[in-house]
């Protein structure tokens, strides 16, 4: 077996795909401390700047306080505290469906969702930029897994006609993690119809980022629960804490805590967390001033960054990718940016397509103009623009 795994690890170094850990010892705001040195951060999901709120920590000491640490036990036996849900409500009146109901993570939700609600006759739609725990969720289901071209509608009809499977399920990111731009919702809406096809998305970056009031991709486009009768949603990025949801109807909702086992065979999350998810929630809702915010620093990033001569996609979100070819020169440029104290990551294969390595961007509230302005000249400098 060492054999084995030092060729496979040297395999990856050779490649430029080797992965390893950044230690940081500070919450995560736009300054990290790595090593005792400030460090400028432009890789955190924390688009709301919310993950070291003063509230949510208060709320989190208070959730404590009343239930403990763990939560001890599965929803199912007697690990389902008021805390959740009170949430689990909430969370469905602020996406507007029927129920919601919590996963420990995002990735557990996908599995669970999918795995719960299709089985081997079913057939699943999948965009090739689908997130990987959607990939993996269709892969231990057993349904028969069609994958199309990003955002390649015509391929997708054509796997819809052509599925002679009983269940259809189509399942998009709201949001594409890697590059940041939105999925075509109305076209999709309007294919499921045709097709008599399920439509599910997954909005872990658009849910609190888009929208007027954070709604997500769904509220962007203008859609309804009718529309996407299966949105998931994740806790841990614009909600700066931790945990996922799937909302829906109530018959859908019931059906999942029958058949989704990452539900049923996992400890609850912490009651804490539920607690300190529902001040969150809150902030998310009331606090609109933070995604103007945000939205106005992604507008700054863009028109700053055109004017240095960079080369950004047309992302209207947070994430704003700049793609540089081969995994060594992507892994360079982020080396070289750390030199300037600024921490922006090299995603490489098999995160996205060959050829396709990059530096992903990500924009918080909580960053200022000088910090990105910042960003941008030392990038000029390093592209040699
Ligand atoms: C982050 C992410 C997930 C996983 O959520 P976690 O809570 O981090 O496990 C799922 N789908 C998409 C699109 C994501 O970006």
């Amino acid at each position: 077996m060492q054999d084995y795994l030092q060729n496979l690890l040297q395999q990856r170094q050779q490649a430029h795909l080797y992965r390893t850990r950044l230690v940081h010892d500070s919450p995560q705001t736009p300054v990290l401390t790595i090593n005792g040195q400030q460090i400028l951060n432009f890789c955190s999901n924390d688009y709301l700047g919310l993950a070291n709120h003063p509230q949510l920590k208060i709320a989190l000491q208070q959730g404590v306080e009343k239930y403990g640490v763990g939560s001890g036990a599965s929803h199912l036996v007697n690990g389902h505290t008021q805390a959740h849900h009170d949430l689990e409500q909430q969370l469905a009146a602020f996406v507007g469906r029927e129920r919601a109901l919590i996963f420990s993570t995002g990735y557990m939700a996908n599995i669970g969702i999918i795995t719960g609600l299709l089985g081997r006759n079913d057939a699943i739609f999948l965009d090739k930029w689908d997130h990987a725990s959607l990939v993996d969720a269709a892969l231990l289901s057993r349904a028969k897994l069609y994958r199309y071209a990003h955002q390649n509608f015509a391929q997708l009809e054509n796997h819809l006609a052509t599925s002679k499977e009983i269940h259809k399920l189509i399942v998009t990111d709201g949001v594409f993690s890697m590059d940041g731009d939105l999925a075509f919702l109305p076209q999709l809406v309007e294919l499921a119809e045709k097709y008599h096809a399920w439509l599910m998305v997954d909005d872990a970056h658009g849910l609190g980022v888009l929208g007027e009031t954070g709604r997500g991709s769904v509220e962007y486009y203008q859609l309804n629960a009718t529309d996407v009768p299966i949105l998931m949603g994740t806790l841990g990025k614009a909600f700066g804490v931790a945990g996922a949801f799937v909302a829906g109807s109530e018959l859908l909702i019931e059906t999942l805590i029958q058949t989704a086992r990452s539900y049923i065979y996992t400890t609850a999350l912490p009651p804490a967390l539920a607690v300190t998810l529902q001040t969150s929630l809150n902030l998310v809702s009331t606090e609109t001033w933070r995604r103007q915010r945000l939205h106005t620093l992604i507008h700054y990033f863009c028109q700053q960054a055109k004017l240095k001569q960079l080369v950004i996609t047309n992302s209207i979100t947070p994430i704003q990718p700049i793609i540089l070819g081969d995994a060594e020169r992507a892994m360079r440029v982020s080396q070289q940016l750390l030199q300037q104290n600024i921490l922006v990551t090299a995603i490489r294969p098999p995160t996205v397509p060959q050829g396709s390595a990059r530096l992903r961007i990500t924009l918080s509230a909580a960053h200022t103009e000088s910090q990105i302005d910042y960003l941008l000249e030392s990038l000029h400098k390093i592209l040699n623009l």
